[in-house]
C-alpha cells in the first residue's frame, strides 16, 4: 500500500482505543426491509466520551508537540465535539486549550460545553462565528503573552487531521477482512470534511469498490467554497501529504445535500425517528446534529430504494451524544 509507510513515520500520540468495533445492526436492517447494516462504532474512540476527531487529533496533537507547542487552539459551535475532543487531548498531552466557541455564554453549562469546562479549556465566545474565525487572534494574543499556540483548525479538516481518516480506512479493511468486499456502500455525516476526505484517500490503495456516501449536515453558505469542492482539495492535499499519486476529481464524490433540513442542528422529524429507532432496535445513541441526521438520510435511500435490499451499508458512527443532553426538549416531543 503506497501511503501507509509514511502513514507510519507521521507524528503520532496515541489517544483513542483503536480499532473501534464494528457491529452488526439487525433489528434496524429487519425493521427496514433492507440491506444488511454494520455500524463502525467511532462513538467509543474512548477520549472523554469519544467521537471522530479523536482519529485526527492523533496525528494534529503529535505535530504539535513535535513542534514544540505549548497550547493548541481551535474552535466550533457552542455544542462542538471536536472542541471537547480538543480540549481531552490537550489535557492528556499537558498542554494549554483555548477554544473559539460561537454564540453567547449560556446561563447553564450543559453537554459539550460542560466537558470542556471540565477538561479545563479556556472558552472565548465568538457569537455568529462558529467555524473557527476567532482562532488566528486568539493566537496572536498568545504569541504576544509569550505561548506558543498550535492552530487546529474548523473540525481539525487539514491534511495532517485528514490522516486519521485514511488510518481510519485501513483499519476497518484489515477488521472486514475479505468481508470488505461485500460493502457496497460507507454513509456518515459529513461537515468539515476531513473524515471525508480521509475515507477516500484511505480508499485508494486497498482498491475498495465501496461508495463512499457523506450526508451534508450544515446549509451552504454563499460566497464560501462549497463542502464538496472543499473535500477535495482537501484529499487531494492528504494524498499529496501521503506521498500517495492520486488526483480526485467531482465524479469520485458523493456528497448528499438533500438531508440538512432547517440547517445546522436544527432537529426535525427525521432526525427524531433516527435517533429514536437506532435507540429502541439497537440500544445504541445517536447525536442529534450529525449522526442522527446521517442515519435519519440513510433510512431515506433506503426506503426510497437507492441502498437495495441486497446491499451491504456501514453507517460510520462518529460520535456526538453528549450533546443529547443540551437537545432534550426537541428530542422527545
Ligand atoms: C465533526 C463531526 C462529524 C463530521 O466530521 P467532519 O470530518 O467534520 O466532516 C460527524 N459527526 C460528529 C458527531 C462530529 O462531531
Amino acid at each position: 500500500m503506497a501511503d501507509t509507510a509514511i502513514l507510519d513515520r507521521m507524528a503520532r500520540k496515541r489517544l483513542g482505543f483503536l480499532p473501534t468495533p464494528v457491529v452488526p445492526l439487525p433489528a434496524l436492517s429487519k425493521h427496514l426491509g433492507g440491506p444488511a447494516i454494520l455500524m463502525k462504532r467511532d462513538d467509543q474512540t474512548g477520549l472523554a466520551l469519544g467521537g471522530n476527531k479523536t482519529r485526527k487529533l492523533e496525528f494534529l496533537l503529535g505535530d504539535a508537540i513535535a513542534k514544540g507547542a505549548d497550547v493548541v487552539v481551535t474552535g466550533g459551535a457552542a455544542q462542538s465535539n471536536h472542541c471537547r475532543q480538543t480540549a481531552a487531548a490537550a489535557a492528556v498531552c499537558g498542554l494549554g486549550c483555548h477554544l473559539a466557541l460561537g454564540g453567547e455564554e449560556p446561563a447553564a453549562l450543559n453537554g459539550n460545553l460542560l466537558l470542556g469546562r471540565l477538561l479545563g479549556a479556556t472558552i472565548h465566545w465568538s457569537g455568529a462565528r462558529r467555524k473557527g474565525e476567532d482562532i488566528p487572534a486568539i493566537c496572536d494574543r498568545l504569541r504576544a503573552s509569550g505561548r506558543k499556540p498550535y492552530i487546529i483548525p474548523y473540525g481539525g479538516s487539514n491534511a495532517i487531521g485528514a490522516a486519521g481518516f485514511v488510518e481510519a480506512m485501513r483499519e476497518l479493511t484489515l477488521q472486514l477482512g475479505p468481508e470488505a468486499d461485500r460493502v457496497s456502500h460507507i454513509v456518515f455525516a459529513s461537515s468539515s470534511g476531513g473524515t471525508h476526505a480521509g475515507l477516500m484517500v484511505g480508499k485508494v490503495p486497498g482498491g475498495l469498490g465501496t461508495r463512499l456516501v457523506g450526508i451534508n449536515i450544515d446549509k451552504e453558505e454563499s460566497g464560501e467554497m462549497t463542502l464538496g469542492e472543499h473535500i477535495l482539495d482537501l484529499a487531494g492535499a492528504t494524498a499529496t501529504l501521503l506521498g500517495l499519486d492520486h488526483t480526485f476529481a467531482g465524479a469520485d464524490l458523493i456528497l448528499r445535500d438533500d438531508y440538512v433540513g432547517a440547517g445546522y442542528g436544527v432537529i426535525g422529524d427525521r432526525e427524531r425517528e433516527a435517533i429514536s429507532l437506532t435507540a429502541r432496535l439497537e440500544g445504541i445513541l445517536l447525536d442529534p446534529v450529525y449522526t442522527g441526521r446521517a442515519m435519519g438520510g440513510l433510512i431515506d435511500l433506503i426506503r426510497n430504494g437507492e441502498i437495495g435490499p441486497r446491499d451491504t451499508v456501514l453507517f460510520w458512527h462518529t460520535g456526538g451524544s453528549p450533546a443529547l443532553f443540551a437537545h432534550a426538549g426537541e428530542l422527545v416531543i
